[in-house]
């Protein structure tokens, strides 16, 4: 049995209140505008409340219970502001408040009536303390950590103890719940009461410090001027997106841009106006990669990284691509640089087909790409190189290719002819296998350009032997030999560029130049002479 003692209970209750809201004043601040402020006033009013039901039969009771009920309900208006602000969203004033004008003019109408003011007050109470509780709920996803939960844990009680309370004054037995009596009713209000304040005041706390952890740890890792990403998450973004990758053999891209000519910009316009200018790019390259899960940070100084995770080689090309039209389009004026505007250049390099090994050379791989734009003139995107080769060994053109091997029935008979139509075997399909083990494009290219140096050559022995040899048509056939070298040289071309295949470009070497030119139609002409054994 719990012997109550009215006066005292009403002492405690504001005591308790006073050191909370104290508390919460202290630890909150206007500024922060995290609710801790309006918290406190709101338990300022409920023990303000409190103190006021208290002082019954010592001042005028009707003025005073009008107005403390009155109070009583604004402090539940008032922890509603402040969980508005703590979650930023426009507040409902005027629901809020109601409540409050509604107490007063029943409590002002009903002043004779204790039945009357014990059940509307206890269901007006009821209304806003639910009100609160949906509201938390409202915000619960946008809310981080556990605070959220003493709230609710702590208004939860009040919703049946106001209930029960005027249950009983509809049952006429509002005696048992007036306000000073002794009784063992009041003693469970007053102590649901304390301990409920205690969890609410607490849970704001603990809101107030989760919200400021978390808005720190959003700070740690954003670039202060651009509000990007800064290099911290970079790396944890990288290095998570890496594994996923890798995890799910899913492609994995980076685009790293660089301002062109920027400390040109600095030296003529002074470095706030760089500043600004830094942060219009960043703003355009975030608007332009906005798909889920991609981010947009700032590497450092001038330059920019984008990680697009499930994007594969041309896409990122193509966004890259968008990305230097983008800001070229921002015409930001700047006079020492070609384009009078402020332009990017990009290079972009992707995960697939293990070319990287790890994030790093991933990395390189784009800052590689990078270099390669700016040195061809800027305000492009490039592809790191290794991509450029690897993006075209789809399994298709795996599938097609084949190995050249040497057969006697090949044999002209010239052994200057023969040794280069088997230099030219050996040289197809080494850079078959250059391609096929993903060497270097310069390594490709150095192979492709001694091919058809070689062929040319070749032709040009061809046609001294016929030549030598007075066969008619010979004329023509020069012809025909220059046009395949001219297509040979073209069709290299066009490899480097990206728009053919190796596919393509081993099909036209080894079988219209090789099988069908050279073993097939330049043996016609060739006197056939017996290979010396
Ligand atoms: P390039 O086209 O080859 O990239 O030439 P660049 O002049 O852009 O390259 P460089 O690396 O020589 O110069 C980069 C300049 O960027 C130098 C540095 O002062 C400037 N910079 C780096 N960070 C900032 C910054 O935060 N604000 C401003 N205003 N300038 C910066
Ligand atoms: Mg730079
Ligand atoms: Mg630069």
């Amino acid at each position: 049995m719990i012997e109550l003692h009215a006066p005292t209970a009403f002492l405690v209750t504001v005591a308790v209140n006073v050191a909370l809201a104290i508390s919460l004043a202290a630890a909150g601040s206007r500024a922060n505008r995290d609710g801790l402020f309006l918290s406190a006033i709101a338990i300022v009013l409920h023990s303000l409340a409190f103190g006021l039901f208290g002082l019954q039969g010592k001042i005028n009771d009707t003025a005073l219970i009008i107005v403390a009920a009155t109070i009583l309900s604004a402090s539940w208006s008032m922890f509603a502001e402040g969980l508005f602000q703590f979650q930023q969203r426009q507040a409902r004033h005027g629901l809020i408040w109601l409540p409050v004008i509604l107490i007063l003019t029943v409590f002002f109408l009903f002043r004779d009536n204790i039945s009357v003011r014990i059940i509307s007050s206890s269901v007006i109470y009821c209304a806003q303390v639910i009100l609160i509780l949906v509201v938390l709920n409202q915000g619960r996803r946008s809310t981080v950590g556990r605070g959220q939960y003493f709230i609710a844990i702590g208004l939860a009680p009040v919703i049946p103890v106001f209930a029960f309370r005027g249950f009983l004054a509809a049952t006429e037995q509002a005696d048992k719940v007036l306000i000073l009596a002794s009784n063992q009713i009041q003693a469970m209000i007053f102590l649901i009461s304390i301990v409920s304040t205690m969890f609410v005041a607490i849970g704001m706390l603990i809101m107030s410090k989760e919200l400021s952890e978390d808005r720190n740890r959003l700070l740690a890792a954003q670039d202060q001027l651009t509000g990007l990403a800064n290099r911290r998450s970079i790396d944890q973004t990288l290095s998570d997106e890496w594994a996923r990758a890798s995890r799910h053999g899913n492609p994995l891209a980076l685009v790293m841009l660089d301002v062109d000519f920027f400390k040109k910009y600095n030296d003529q316009y002074g470095h706030l106006a760089g500043d600004e200018c830094l942060k219009d790019v960043a703003c355009a390259l975030q608007q332009g990669a906005q798909r889920a899960g991609e981010m947009t940070a700032r590497y450092g100084g001038e330059e920019f990284l984008l990680i697009l995770p499930n994007t594969d080689a041309d896409t990122a090309q193509r966004l890259a691509e968008r990305m230097c039209a983008a800001i070229a389009a921002l015409e930001i004026l700047h006079e020492q640089s070609p384009m009078c505007v402020v332009t990017v250049s990009a290079g972009v390099a992707t995960l697939t087909d293990d070319t990287y090994k790890d994030v790093d050379s991933l990395l390189r791989g784009a800052d590689k790409a990078l270099y390669q734009a700016k040195q061809k003139g800027r305000n492009q995107a490039q592809m790191a190189p290794e991509l450029h080769l690897q993006s075209r060994l789809d399994k298709n053109a795996l599938s097609s290719f084949v190995r050249l091997s040497w057969h006697p029935t090949y044999e002209s008979g010239y052994s200057v002819i023969d040794e280069q139509h088997r230099a030219l075997f050996t040289q197809i399909n080494n850079l078959l296998s250059a391609v096929l083990d993903g060497n270097s494009a310069e390594d490709v290219g150095t192979r492709l350009d001694a091919l058809t140096t070689d062929i040319a050559q070749h032709f040009r022995d061809v046609e001294a032997i016929i030549t030598r040899a007075g066969l008619p048509d010979s004329t023509e056939h020069a012809a025909i030999h220059n046009q395949l070298v001219e297509r040979a040289i073209e069709m290299v071309s066009r490899f480097h560029d990206g728009t053919l295949g190796i596919g393509e470009l081993f099909q036209f070497l080894a079988h219209d130049v090789l099988a069908r030119h050279m073993l097939a139609a330049d043996r016609k002409y060739i006197p056939f002479q017996p290979t010396p054994k």
